[in-house]
């Protein structure tokens, strides 16, 4: 029988991963050219990492780490988020030393025990960034724009943009107590879980799932009833200089994210094409975080955006991939001196830096084109005894289907134009004139 992969894991299989590789390139491209850098760090972690930064009663913590036993009493766990890896790596490198702000961005696998559903699994991908140094309202709408720039960047203009704040300790300590208060009369009908939660972190409660527990929280009170004054005029600023950028988004007091360590701002991008799990990213600032590990207490903010729910929105909404790179060059060999001369024909235009492929089964000719189509080759030369004879061949444009006169010891000369006209005439000018008419601030 054959073994099956892990419950809530996904192959991601040649056939699909041009969609991943074009995710990739855009939100990298968008956080270099919003100035971040790429960060790269291990896979798992000390466990009580996690345990300290993301917090204890969060769902992350109690209920969905991969914790591992190494040999001896090493805790280990599979990162289910990048952050506190990340803060980790950057106070351990001194990176906190070399001025602010620091900007670093990261794209990983990441590890929770979850229900795997649609939207939701045990490993999934996240791109995130993390910021350090600034307490500004405008370094939180540069995360939130440079987000917002990626779903852009995706082609998406459907995803919501739910904007909170749960302000510092000092405006939710109050805000706790009035929670408790609301709830308390309601314990019985809670959850096993928030009836935890009512006495550990009563915030969390505005976080649960359950249908029972959201329709109970409906009418509780909310944070932004009851910020300080200085938490108030930062949240005031940053939706002041959303506005100015013209970036639509709704005040939202149920989002209180997941993780222990957020302060003031948080946010969300929501879309309602994938089905229940639609939040696509989360983020926001926290200012605690930092002090909390060990290091110089210095603000930070960051967000995490799940590329398996980026992909399916972007499949919800038609959005089109990269296509995958097709081979420029197709060699068919007819026999076996054939395949020998093509060997050494394929090897040296690939040195010549083209995509080309040749025949490794030693099929006939009728297979092998077909072949050559199936995977798009732009070109096809065939080589049988006659060409190897008269050293002298035929390069077949597999989109015209013209086949232009080709001398064996000037091959690479001859293909390499053939090439150059095909590309120019089959796309590339396309996309010139379209950069041309977007330059001159037209539509297309
Ligand atoms: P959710 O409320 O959906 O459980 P979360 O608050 O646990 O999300 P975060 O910890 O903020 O999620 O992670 C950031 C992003 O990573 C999420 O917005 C989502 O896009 C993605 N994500 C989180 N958990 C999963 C998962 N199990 N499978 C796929 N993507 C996930
Ligand atoms: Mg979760």
């Amino acid at each position: 029988m054959l073994i099956k992969r892990p419950k809530g894991t996904q192959d991601l299989i040649p056939s699909q991963i041009h969609k991943w590789k074009t995710v990739e390139g855009i939100v990298s491209q968008t956080a270099e050219q919003f100035g971040f850098k790429e960060i790269r760090t291990p896979v798992f972690e000390d466990t009580s990492l996690y345990v300290r930064s993301v917090g204890d009663t969060s769902d992350v913590v109690t209920k969905e780490m991969y914790t591992v036993s190494s040999k001896g009493d090493d805790s280990f766990t599979l990162r289910p988020e990048g952050t506190a890896g990340v803060i980790r790596a950057m106070l351990e490198n001194g990176i906190m030393n070399e001025g602010f702000p620091q900007k670093v961005y990261y794209v990983i696998p990441c590890y929770r025990h979850e229900k795997p559903q649609a939207g939701r699994y045990r490993e999934f991908r996240q791109f995130g960034v993390e910021m350090v140094g600034s307490a500004s309202p405008y370094a939180d709408a540069e995360i939130i724009l440079l987000a917002a720039s990626v779903l852009d960047g995706c082609g998406l203009d459907n995803v919501e943009l739910h904007l909170n704040s749960i302000g510092c300790p000092e405006c939710r300590s109050n805000y706790r107590d009035a929670l408790k208060r609301y709830f308390e009369p309601h314990r019985s009908e809670l959850c096993q879980t928030c009836n935890e939660r009512l006495d550990k972190n009563p915030m969390r409660l505005l976080d649960c799932k359950s249908p029972i527990c959201k329709n109970i929280a409906k009418d509780a009170p909310i944070i932004t009833d009851y910020l300080c004054d200085d938490c108030r005029e930062h949240f005031e600023k940053l939706q002041k200089i959303l506005d100015g950028y013209e970036i639509k988004y709704a005040l939202d007091p149920k989002i209180v994210r997941g993780l222990d360590y957020y302060t003031r701002t948080v946010f969300e991008f929501i879309s309602n094409d994938i089905g229940a799990q639609g939040t696509v990213c989360g983020g926001g600032r926290y200012d605690g975080l930092i002090g909390e590990l060990g290091g110089q207490s210095a603000p930070a903010l960051g967000f995490g955006m799940g590329l398996e729910r980026l992909i399916l929105t972007m499949e919800a909404a038609g959005c089109e991939f990269e296509e995958p790179k097709t081979p420029d060059l197709y060699i068919a060999p007819m026999g076996e001196r054939a395949q020998e001369k093509s060997a050494l024909l394929c090897d040296a235009v690939r040195r010549a830096g083209y995509a080309a492929e040749f025949d490794i089964i030693g099929r006939g000719l009728k297979p092998q084109m077909r072949y050559a189509d199936k995977i798009g080759a732009k070109f096809v030369v065939v080589l049988g005894d006659n060409e190897l004879d008269s050293g002298e061949a035929k390069l077949k444009n597999m989109r015209t289907g013209a086949e232009t006169p080709v001398v064996l010891e000037d091959f690479l000369t001859v293909f390499s134009s053939a090439l150059i006209n095909e590309v120019f005439e089959n796309g590339l000018g396309d996309e010139i004139a379209d950069a041309v008419t977007e330059s001159l601030g037209g539509e297309e």
